[in-house]
């Protein structure tokens, strides 16, 4: 029977306390049921490069223990791979997981944009490009959900940085949240229709994610088509309330403190009907429906999920230098492994994607195996903090006593996490200085990066060959070995851009948003976008990538498909002497500038192809209007100016004429206005005047007027000086004191416990919805009250 029909049926046949139940989780990590109908708890669990399946206490931090999982590397790097065959793949091998373990939801992809280089979290993220971030998901997403294993894309919408991430309002442009930070989102729901989408913490130009009905319902399923479940993410739920009107369908986590109660009395008080209530629940029910579905299990197991893992690990790592050929290494020199991260690698990011792997290699013992003469320094300490020049003169006498270095460095564990920003793009000066040192010693050196965002590289001109990694999962010990020694050849090419330095970076001067506010002021140049508008010189550009054989490019076409469509087609051959993949990157730019301001090029095309050498293919694609046309906020609709377009893979460029529209005739006025946004310059600044007419508003405040009530969307920092402020915070300090060994972890519990709502308390499990009310009202001064709250059952 049609599911939907069937879900139907079952609400039609529910009590409106049954349905009230079902808009929350019945568990940290399960959303609720019906068992009188048949409708089962259904598991949900972090991911989403493994399974973070916990069976004990239960945390979205990645506090505490999950049962192991094979891990995968990051989104930041299998973005790298321009492969979605590959990203499918992946999804096969995590949904076939989920079954195992009885999984029905893994919570990923993450495909928010790569705002700027210090998010915490931009390890998880696949780019600063919508249109690569979209595809990837939605491969990822096949692939998991051909196996009956629900997702949830996230976190919607423009969650761009952790910092006070549970409160921020992103303020962004029309054209920026459409032409940048949504992309992604509507490819992959209207390519993969995920299961659920996650709503993010923040708030979007004024109203949070959950209560956000521009977002959430006219956006996501009116214009998208989307018919899953939307989900919070973990204590994002502003109003519960309000979350019914707005298209808001399942809290998460469930927390048993009358959540349910408070849907009965909106109905009964007539803020919601009973009716709105039937329509959010019927696609919680579908979704569960579909999860009870009977699976085909195959016989697969944690082995050949590490040799998926390993595929992905070898396709994703990026060469970004290799002067005199210095790799791939020959087998027969002497070769130095320095730097503690050869044996104890950086392999993940911190956080609720943090898996516990299923095995986990590392590079110094898989070049043992791969018989390589190698011997081994530790360069600096694990944690990296403080350089130890003892380390460095160890490393250093290994060094003029080897043939070649592979020094391998990073950022370690403490310096990107969920929950905070880094503050520089700078590497720990441990590393700094050893690499500086080695490489006077022994300029035959390669550095091995592993780390989930760029970095500052000072050292790039003293060193002859540059590997990247990113974070690259448990079995990235073997696949940077393959690599190093040509048993596998680098297929990988930049997902984001790698700036020179932090202050050419296009939110610099707004970024992290540290008030109440992230002022998006660079609106549509993020990442490429900008540096190519700007003339910016950056140390690596979007799509570098360099291999151990080389390809190239010819005998363009470009045919007219009518409409404004366009099929382009061109060899690619393999003009080296190894066998090599290569990922073609395909965009479009307006030759001409135009009446609206828009980036030089945009990626709207990717493949990627496998070459013997000497062989070649023809790689063909297909444009359609979306791929010239930017949004109009007046007509609040996707347009196509007029006139000729670029369409350029590499060198090749071909030219296109489209016909327009007309209708940026309507922001003819406002375009002159904006003479920043035309001609964006490095560093970027434009005035508040200048973004408040881009925005279209005027700007909210950026601080809490003094005197204003507070209220449960008021962090714990907000209430610091009020007598119940100090007495929570004096018990938060206490529960920190168990972190003092891992500073990371540290870092970020801390950074959620201040900048935590206080209505997200409620996850804690010891203060109700009630009590927290009681907190609020003793802080706005009304002690009686409060304590009556606080006491009460
Ligand atoms: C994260 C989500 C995660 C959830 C559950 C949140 O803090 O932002 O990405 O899925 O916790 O662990």
């Amino acid at each position: 029977m049609d599911l939907k029909k069937k879900a139907k049926e079952l609400v039609a046949q529910m009590t409106l306390e049954e349905k009230a139940k079902l808009t929350s989780g019945a568990s940290f990590w399960s959303s609720e049921g019906v068992e009188r109908l048949g409708l089962k708890r259904q598991t949900m669990t972090d991911g989403p490069h493994g399974l973070r399946k916990q069976t004990a206490t239960a945390d979205n931090l990645g506090l505490n223990d999950s049962i192991p999982s094979t891990c995968f590397p990051t989104a930041s790097a299998t973005a790298c791979s321009f492969d979605r065959k590959l990203m499918y793949r992946m999804g096969e091998s995590l949904g076939e997981k989920c079954l195992r373990e009885d999984v029905a939801v893994i919570l990923g992809p993450g495909v928010n944009m790569k705002r700027s280089p210090l998010c915490g979290r931009n390890f998880e993220y696949f780019s600063e490009d919508p249109f690569v971030a979209g595809e990837m998901a939605a491969a990822m997403i096949n692939g998991i959900q051909s196996k009956g294993v629900g997702t949830s894309l996230k976190h919607f919408a423009v969650n761009s940085q952790e910092s006070h991430r549970m409160t921020m309002n992103e303020v962004v442009d029309e054209r920026a949240l459409r032409e940048i930070y949504l992309p992604a989102f509507e490819t992959a729901v209207k390519r993969s229709r995920p299961w659920t989408v996650m709503c993010s913490y923040n708030r979007i130009n004024g109203e949070y994610a959950d209560v956000n009905r521009k977002l959430l319902t006219d956006i996501l399923r009116n214009e998208w088509g989307y018919d899953g479940v939307v989900v919070s993410d973990w204590g994002a739920v502003s109003n519960k309330v309000r979350d019914i009107k707005s298209g808001m369908n399942l809290e998460m986590p469930g927390i048993p403190d009358g959540a349910d109660k408070r849907i009965i009395e909106g109905v009964k008080k007539g803020e919601i009907t009973e009716e709105e209530v039937d329509s959010i629940v019927v696609k919680t029910v579908e979704m569960i429906l579909k999860a009870q579905e009977e699976k085909i299990r195959s016989r697969r197991t944690e082995r050949d999920d590490d040799a998926d893992a390993l595929l992905v690990a070898e396709s994703s790592a990026v060469l970004l230098k290799n002067e005199e050929e210095i790799l791939p290494l020959k087998k027969d020199r002497k070769i130095a492994f320095i730097g503690r991260m050869a044996k104890k690698r950086r392999y993940q990011g911190a956080g609720s994607s943090r898996i516990n792997p299923s095995y986990l290699d590392n590079v110094f013992d898989e070049a043992v195996s791969a018989g390589l003469k190698v011997r081994y320094a530790d360069g600096y300490t694990e944690d990296g903090r403080e350089v130890d020049q003892t380390l460095i003169d160890e490393a250093v006498k290994l060094a003029k006593d080897s043939d070649v270095v592979c020094l391998f460095a990073g950022l370690s564990d403490a310096y990107e996490s969920e929950g905070y920003d880094r503050t520089t793009m700078a590497m720990p000066e441990s590393h700094l200085k050893l690499i500086e040192a080695v490489a006077k010693a022994n300029p035959d050196t390669v550095v091995i990066l592993q780390l989930g965002s760029p970095v500052e590289l000072p050292f790039k001109d003293k060193v002859k060959g540059l590997l990247l990694s990113y974070l690259s999962g448990q079995a990235g010990g073997r696949a940077t070995v393959k690599i190093l020694t040509g048993e596998v050849n680098p297929s990988g090419r930049l997902a984001e851009t790698w700036p020179k330095r932090l202050s050419d970076t296009p939110a610099f001067e707004s970024y992290p948003g540290k008030g109440l506010n992230a002022f998006h002021r660079e609106s549509i140049y993020i990442g490429y976008r900008y540096y190519d508008k700007a003339g910016a010189e950056v140390e690596y550009p979007f799509g570098y990538g360099l291999s151990y054989t080389s390809f190239e490019y010819s005998d363009p076409e470009a045919d007219a498909l009518g409409n404004n469509r366009f099929k382009v087609r061109f060899k690619v051959k393999n003009t080296g002497k190894l066998a090599g993949s290569h990922a073609v990157l395909l965009f479009t730019g307006r030759k001409e500038e135009g009446v609206v301001f828009r980036p030089v090029k945009e990626l709207k095309g990717f493949e990627k192809v496998t070459l013997e050498p000497g062989e070649s293919t023809t790689v063909e694609f297909e444009l359609d209007e979306r791929a010239f046309s930017y949004f109009n906020t007046e007509t609040k609709d996707w347009a196509i100016e007029g006139g000729t377009y670029v369409i350029s893979a590499g060198d090749l460029k071909a030219e296109v004429e489209l016909s327009g529209d007309g209708k940026e005739k309507l922001l003819e006025e406002k375009m002159k206005k904006l003479p920043t946004y035309r001609h964006p310059s490095c560093p970027f600044k434009v005035s508040d005047g200048e973004f408040e007419i881009l925005y279209g508003e005027k700007l909210p405040s950026d601080r809490r007027e003094p005197g204003t009530p507070f209220d449960i969307n008021n962090t714990l920092y907000d209430i610091k000086d009020t007598f119940i402020g100090k007495i929570i915070i004096k018990a938060a300090g206490g529960m920190l004191k168990q972190y003092a060994s891992d500073p990371a972890m540290r870092a970020m519990v801390e950074a959620m416990m201040f900048e935590m709502p206080l209505r997200s308390l409620r996850m804690s499990g010891t203060l109700t919805y009630n009590r927290i009310l009681g907190i609020v009202d003793m802080a706005n001064k009304k002690p009686l009250k409060g304590i009556w709250k606080l006491i009460r059952k």
